[in-house]
């Protein structure tokens, strides 16, 4: 098995702003994994919030030697062999897609059938809306129009929150939850924040504050109306078993927790401490959704729109109509490289 990468930028057709940043890009690594001829693909993408950076991820990969396995039927040892030279989440999440796109292309399997039994049906996702002003807001709403839902990015301003839903609620009736990215500083702030969005018919709250108030999500979570999802502060499996209580929900994306593989076995710990699930993603293209959309029907929420913002995307993959994510029932992830 051979291994090949490439560092790539992904442009955005707008500027994207949280509350923590504004882009109007994103650095990603392409790998393709390839034995006799057939190609497994993978990405892996770096946002700002994340330690992991690209350069590290890019060196990690050089140090990997990939000949002496001759196929993928024993993915687990071919994963520890990755564990034991370094532990860069991205770039591992890269690995497990091509592996697995590569498992499912050699047994002539959807690589969705490896973890779910159910039929392939069209799974509903959010839209996002980053940070902006009225005209930017709206632009946004216009391309979301199709969508089941909405997840509205917000700060710590009250002003431009309360501004912000009442211009969404004035001009769309689909439900909303909204995503702070850890940029509230104190929890009365929060407290106040989530019972007025509450009121606003608002379904639940990601992330309001930074995983350094990590304790105080205790008394949040309590009092807080709506359900809240950790994100930042939940990027791993251990994660779940540190901070489960702080939480009503957990947005599990590949890029935190290093692939679909890691991402499975997340959803049954989650589950086990009851707490609601959402499927996430980074700014990432179409190669890294579709391969979380093999996932999809295992959660509560999913929030799948990362690569809709691309203007240079080099795959093409699953489909969106209506809001509801397509998936093809090709051999392996469903991607194809343009
Ligand atoms: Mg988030």
């Amino acid at each position: 098995m051979h291994l090949k990468y490439d560092a790539y930028d992904l442009k955005f057709d707008e500027v994207f702003a949280v509350s923590a940043n504004a882009r109007t890009g994103t650095e990603v690594i392409y790998l393709e994994l390839e034995i006799n001829g057939m190609v497994g693909y993978g990405e892996a993408s770096f946002t700002p919030y994340m330690k992991e950076k690209r350069a590290d991820n890019l060196i990690f990969l050089e140090a990997l030697d990939f000949t002496k396995f001759k196929d993928v039927d024993d993915l687990a040892s071919i994963q520890n062999y990755i564990n034991s030279v370094s532990n860069y989440l991205p770039a591992k999440a890269a690995l497990d897609m091509a592996l697995l796109d590569l498992k499912g292309k050699m047994n002539n399997t959807a690589v969705r059938s490896f973890f779910v039994k159910s039929p392939n049906k069209p799974i509903p996702t959010s839209f996002t809306i980053g940070i902006g002003d009225n005209y930017f807001i709206l632009r946004q709403l216009t391309k979301a129009y199709h969508f089941p839902s909405l997840k509205v990015k917000l700060n710590s301003d009250p002003l431009y929150i309360k501004h912000t839903i009442a211009l969404i609620q004035a001009h769309s009736k689909q439900p909303i939850g909204v995503d702070f990215n850890q940029g509230i500083q104190d929890k009365y702030l929060a407290l106040e924040l989530l019972i007025w969005l509450s009121e606003q018919g608002i379904e639940y709250a990601e992330q309001p504050m930074p995983d350094h108030l990590i304790h105080q999500f205790d008394w949040l979570k309590q009092n807080s109306p709506i359900p809240i999802y950790g994100d930042e502060s939940i990027q791993t499996i251990e994660d779940i078993d540190n901070k489960h209580q702080f939480f009503h929900g957990v947005n599990i994306k590949l890029m935190k927790c290093g692939g679909l593989s890691n991402a499975f076995k997340m959803i049954e710990r989650a589950r086990s401490y009851n707490l609601k699930l959402m499927l996430g993603c980074m700014a990432e293209s179409v190669c890294a959704i579709t391969a979380a959309a093999n996932l999809a029907d295992l959660f509560d929420k999913v929030d799948l729109d990362g690569h809709l913002m691309m203007t240079n995307d080099l795959f093409t993959g699953v489909a969106i109509d209506n809001g509801h994510l397509i998936l093809s029932s090709n051999p392996g992830l469903g991607v194809v490289k343009k």
